[in-house]
């Protein structure tokens, strides 16, 4: 099923992101997470890829085919580009259209200084104009409410993204944010610029303090006034942080769902009772 055709009714969408385990002693407990996560009933499940040659992207695909045909819910291939030219990503694309994925999370991919970049993609928008005439694909893409920590100016950040989805993006899925009035305002920019597809809010909840930290030199999220006491009060107190940060998330899912917003894309980090706890939170809501 193709990711789009999720949103051609009314219906809000739920879905998870997940990694693929780096060493093979932790892939046994992917079926304890997943077996979670999919009786949750996502939408679809995405999962990541590593940036530039890493040895995680034939897991990715492992993975992506375990989702579709052990659990049977829709998996998001993410494919970077940066560091890859033509003909591997037609490999990639072979691959993944020969085991029957349908759905790709299209990126450029973080610059890697121990990878070399290659010419033929600098952005998600070219890997998608290249791929989108060969297949039948659905491309999603991503997106930043708080602007990608490269951009120039909001207005070129708007731009780029308006030239994503002529390429053929379908979807778009953001950064996690922790301040919902910078992605309704991020939002209303999108719909003056006409980019009018479904934008769904990536939501992560905090849950430890070193993750905190690694979210704020990674994403330059900002963080309201609310979440910073939060932050302040329990960052030593893992117990407490776990239930401050998620019921901060929780109010923030619920403040996007009674808004006009097409679904929820949660950030589980592998973390099945996050995704649990969230989802009985809005059992009755979404
Ligand atoms: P682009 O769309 O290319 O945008 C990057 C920057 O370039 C932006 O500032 C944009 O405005 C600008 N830009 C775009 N097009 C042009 C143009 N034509 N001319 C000039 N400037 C332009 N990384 C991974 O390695 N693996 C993952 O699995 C992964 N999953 C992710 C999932 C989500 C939902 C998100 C939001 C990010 C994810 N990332 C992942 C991180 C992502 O790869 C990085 O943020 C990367 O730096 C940018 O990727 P992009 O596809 O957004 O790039």
């Amino acid at each position: 099923m193709k990711i789009s055709d999720i949103y051609k009714n009314t219906k809000k969408s739920l879905s998870f992101e997940i990694f693929p385990p780096k060493k093979d002693s932790e892939l046994k407990n992917i079926d304890e997470t997943l077996s979670v996560l999919c009786e949750l009933n996502p939408d679809f499940i995405s999962v990541t890829f590593g940036a530039g040659g890493s040895s995680n992207c034939n897991r990715t695909i492992e993975l992506a085919k375990k989702i579709k045909y052990e659990y049977h819910v829709e998996p998001v291939v993410h494919l970077t580009c940066l560091h890859y030219d033509k003909s591997e990503i037609d490999e990639f694309a072979r691959v993944l259209s020969d085991e029957g994925i349908e759905n790709i999370l299209a990126l450029r991919g973080d610059k890697n200084p121990n990878y070399p970049e290659k010419e033929d993609f600098r952005h998600a928008s070219d890997m998608i104009a290249y791929l989108k005439p060969k297949g039948s694909f659905c491309f999603l893409g991503a997106c930043y409410p708080e602007c990608h920590p490269e951009s120039d100016s909001r207005i070129s950040e708007i731009k780029n993204l308006k030239d994503k989805t002529n390429a053929g993006a379908e979807v778009l899925l953001s950064q996690l944010f922790f301040d919902n009035n910078k992605f309704f305002r991020f939002i209303e920019d999108c719909r003056i610029a006409e980019i009018n597809i479904p934008i769904i809010p990536g939501i992560m909840p905090v849950i430890n303090a070193a993750q905190i930290k690694r979210m704020i030199t990674l994403c330059g999220a900002s963080f309201p006034p609310r979440f910073q006491r939060i932050i302040n009060k329990y960052e030593d107190n893992r117990a407490a942080l776990f239930d401050a940060g998620m019921s901060y998330a929780l109010s923030q899912i619920i403040d996007l769902l009674v808004s006009d917003i097409d679904g929820i894309h949660l950030y589980t980090m592998n973390n099945p009772l996050v995704a649990r706890k969230i989802c009985e939170g809005i059992r009755n809501i979404i």
